[in-house]
């Protein structure tokens, strides 16, 4: 199944992606964690991306679908993947296109603006494998340490309440119309998310077709 994850930021996009990789044996693959990785190791695009990503911005088109289709052609990419984060812009979706990617679902994770300005502010990452978190839904077995690998949990860079707004208004502006575009091409799933990563889930699966 190939499928792209839209929804405002802190939405659940990331947890719900983590959860049907594993469920469906397919990559998870966050354009946000790819960017972050790159600045950690001070690449050329991690260099570029920084400013945007700190000010709550996208980075640019080009090199974000330069970046997707370089992942996209990878061998674990074949039986399908979740896509996190792209497209988020009609120009990356149409990128897409062009590019000969086809994707069985568009999946967009309704989430009020209220509920995520409660819930940003509680998220942490793994510093190592950039696993997500929350303090209150899903917080770890202990304080601070991820599950999975052991690394140290942070707070995002961009996860302060400025930023947060800004991202949101982002998101209205730049990615909201992709909602169309998707139910135009008759891919759009709508998921309304609940208060519990596993109801979201539910949904998630009910929406897709998959066996629970
Ligand atoms: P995320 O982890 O998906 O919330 O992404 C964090 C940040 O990375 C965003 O606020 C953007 O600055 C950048 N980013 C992630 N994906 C994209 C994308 N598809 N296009 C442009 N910028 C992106």
């Amino acid at each position: 199944m190939k499928l792209t994850i839209m929804g405002p930021p802190g939405g659940g996009k990331g947890t719900q992606a983590e959860i049907l990789s594993e469920k469906l044996g397919i990559p998870h693959i966050s354009t946000g964690a790819i960017i972050r990785n790159a600045i950690r190791e001070k690449t050329e695009l991690g260099k570029v991306a920084e400013g945007y990503i700190a000010e709550g911005q996208l980075v640019p088109d080009e090199l974000v679908i330069d970046m997707v289709s370089k992942r996209l052609s990878e061998a674990d990419c074949e039986n399908g993947y979740i896509l996190d984060g792209f497209p988020r812009t009609l120009p990356q979706a149409q990128a897409m296109d062009k590019i000969g990617i086809k994707l069985d679902f568009a999946l967009n994770l309704i989430v009020p603006d209220e509920v995520i300005v409660d819930r940003l502010g509680g998220r942490r990452e793994c510093k190592v494998c950039a696993a997500p978190y929350h303090v209150k839904f899903n917080p770890p077995e202990k304080d601070g340490v991820c599950d999975k690998c052991g690394g140290v949990l942070i707070t995002r860079a961009d996860d302060v309440p400025e930023t947060i707004l800004q991202r949101l208004s982002v998101y209205h502006k730049q990615t909201e119309p992709l909602i169309g575009f998707y139910k135009e091409k008759g891919l759009l799933a709508d998921a309304v998310g609940r208060d519990s990563i596993e109801d979201t889930t539910k949904v998630v699966l009910e929406v897709l077709g998959v066996k629970g």
